[in-house]
């Protein structure tokens, strides 16, 4: 188990993640944070840049889920339907537990599956804990509110250090 909080890959956003990418490394499970990852808080439905971009994924036979501590089962249920994908909601990143249940789901192992995440502190801990490749993305839409420019800028030196090591 490592507690790093350093991403292993460090994207712009999540369109730079490819399927040919993903089994290049063995991936089969790419699990997806939905806020700010997938679509800014504000966007209440897919659009067809992410919805083909799942297709596509889809197509290399890489399942997507969304893994969501989002309150609200509303929100990730919308899209998880618009994208033909099922999701663990209340994961709880970053326990294990939804890492857990959606592997478990889904039939892989930690080696065949992916993180993809905006935050440190749920997404990339709760990857790196759980054995999972954590794939971090800079906030989809920019940070949004106060907090989230001050968690940003807390952010910054550990992709910094992604960006050593790996790019
Ligand atoms: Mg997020």
């Amino acid at each position: 188990m490592s507690l790093s909080l350093v991403p292993d890959r460090l994207y712009a956003a999540y369109t730079d993640i490819t399927p040919q990418m993903l089994q290049s490394w063995g991936i089969r499970l790419l699990l997806c944070d939905l806020d700010y990852t997938l679509a800014p808080r504000s966007v209440k439905r897919p659009d067809g840049q992410v919805l083909s971009w799942v297709n596509g994924m889809k197509a290399a036979g890489i399942e997507v889920m969304i893994l969501s501590n989002n309150r609200s089962s509303v929100r990730v249920e919308t899209f998880c339907k618009d994208m033909g994908i099922t999701y663990v909601g209340h994961a709880g990143k970053p326990a294990k537990r939804g890492y857990r249940e959606a592997m478990a789901k889904a039939g892989v192992s930690a080696k065949e599956t992916a993180m993809l995440g905006d935050k440190l502190l749920t997404d990339v801990l709760g990857a790196k804990r759980s054995g999972v490749l954590a794939l971090m993305v800079e906030p989809l839409g920019g940070p949004v509110g106060a907090w989230n420019h001050v968690l940003h800028a807390l952010q910054a030196p550990f992709k910094a250090m992604a960006k050593e090591n790996y790019l």
